[in-house]
């Protein structure tokens, strides 16, 4: 093991299925307590479950790993890195590497940024919700937007910190962020469906965002066509995925925040193939990537499970 590997094991704990709790929970977008299996995924030998509301159509798992169990997870190294799984059964809880797919973040963190500029004066102030280490925020940084970010895991916070020197901060999302000043955007990828309540976030975001500051994220899209034929193999069914969006209900998530969608088109990232086979949950082809030595190999390309968009504040 190297130096560097044994320094990022140093922040980050081991997972202990039999801590996990669920606890039962009503729809988040309009309250019902009505719901509809979807359907269930086996991972770390638990069994999660999705369902829909009648009432609005939001998907969301059902019972949800409670809050203590899902910080849990998030600080352990299995979730971030598939390579540092501890046993059998923690295959898969994460699909990728994503601690050692650093130059095809920033590929991505580039494109996203570019897709940003037309929007966003140099110097503006931008807040990126679901930092993680900080890749994205190093990237604003560099392209001269003041960044900060914010993120829930305590191991990735301090990661980022040693080792990018980023302005990153611990927080729960859905409670108070540790900002006074509104900012000009607010930045959210990869991260929306892993929150429980979207709903104190979205209101959150809206206290965040100056009149007229825009907001830019992602989601995926269990409605679309792509998504409806994968769906035993869709990434969006995984234990940390607590809501699950359409194009209707993150409309609705925006409009009770007075956030207008201005623009909704096709996310088109830097995939690793490691990491396509592992959202595909194909381990034998991810192991086989890895022999070969093909984990920097990667495809530009739309992800058609989903969209990403940017929204406006309006009053
Ligand atoms: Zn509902």
């Amino acid at each position: 093991m190297s130096f560097v590997e044994e320094k990022v094991q140093a922040d980050f704990c081991t997972l202990r299925t039999s801590e996990l709790k669920f606890v039962k929970r009503a729809c988040d977008l309009c309250g019902s307590k009505e719901a509809e299996p979807v359907y269930s995924v086996s991972f770390l030998g638990l069994k999660f479950s999705f369902v829909r509301c009648p009432a609005c159509s939001l998907v969301y798992q059902n019972p949800v790993l409670d809050k203590e169990s899902l910080e849990r997870i998030y600080e352990t190294l299995e979730y971030w890195d598939h390579r540092h799984k501890v046993s059998a059964e923690s295959t898969m809880l994460n699909y990728y590497s994503y601690l050692g797919e650093k130059e095809i973040r920033r590929s991505t963190a580039e494109l996203r940024v570019k897709s940003m500029m037309g929007y966003l004066p140099e110097g503006s102030r931008v807040l990126d919700l679901g930092c993680s280490d900080g890749s994205f925020v190093r990237c604003l940084s560099g392209h001269g937007y003041r960044t900060s970010g914010i993120d829930i895991s305590n191991a990735m916070i301090s990661y980022g910190r040693k080792n990018y020197g980023v302005d990153i901060y611990r927080a729960d999302f859905e409670e108070d962020w540790p900002f006074t000043e509104a900012f000009d955007a607010i930045t959210c990828y990869a991260t929306l469906s892993n929150i429980v309540n979207p709903s104190r976030v979205f209101a959150n975001i809206r206290k965040h965002l100056r009149p007229g500051g825009y907001f830019f994220f992602n989601f995926g899209d269990c409605n679309r066509l792509v998504s409806r034929l994968l769906k035993s193999r869709l990434y969006l069914y995984r234990p940390t995925v607590c809501t699950i969006y359409s194009k209707k209900t993150i409309s609705d998530y925006c409009n009770n925040q007075s956030l207008r969608i201005l623009k909704i088109f096709n996310d088109v990232q830097v995939v690793p193939l490691l990491r396509l086979f592992g959202f595909l949950r194909i381990p034998l082809l991810m192991q086989t990537c890895e022999l070969l030595r093909l984990e920097k190999s990667n495809l530009k390309m739309a992800l058609l499970t989903g969209y990403t968009a940017c929204a406006v504040r309006e009053r």
